[in-house]
């Protein structure tokens, strides 16, 4: 299905040009509009999920296939020497469109970005806890 005024679901679907990297059945990649560093992507699927738990598993999985495919590319044509793939879900997360998309956003040396997270110091206790909920 695609979703009415949704963008991702027009530059997707092609009735929005865009900078397109690579397309098959599925997907389109295409160069973010606003990139963290040089050949910053978004890989889009043509159907509408809104994120991660809107997608189905076997689109999941095919998504990681096109990373796999578009980081190769990135390490050898555009010389990057890491990279971060990043997906935002919800608001709180930093989720700004409602369309699934997965970045890939290629690292050079002095690029000037951080992407990362202030890490925590948990109790064995809290630990443990966690694991209870989330462990079947
Ligand atoms: P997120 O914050 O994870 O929802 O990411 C949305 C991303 O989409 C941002 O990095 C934007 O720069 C990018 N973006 C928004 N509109 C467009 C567009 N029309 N074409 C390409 N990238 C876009
Ligand atoms: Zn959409």
């Amino acid at each position: 299905m695609k979703k009415d005024n949704c963008i991702f679901c027009k530059i997707a679907n092609g009735e929005i040009p865009s900078k397109t990297l690579y397309e098959d059945e599925e997907f389109r990649v295409i160069l973010d509009l606003g990139p963290a560093t040089r050949g910053h992507a978004l890989i889009l699927p043509k159907e509408h999920y809104a994120d991660l738990y809107e997608l189905p598993e076997e689109t999941a999985c095919d998504v990681m296939k096109v990373a796999k495919k578009m980081a190769v590319k990135m390490r050898d044509r555009l010389g990057c020497e890491g990279l971060n793939l990043v997906q935002n879900n919800g608001d709180l997360a930093g989720q700004t469109v409602f369309h699934f998309h997965m970045h890939m956003i290629p690292r050079y040396a002095a690029d000037g970005q951080k992407i990362g997270w202030k890490p925590g110091e948990p109790e064995e206790e809290e630990l443990e806890e966690i694991r209870k909920a989330l462990a079947d």
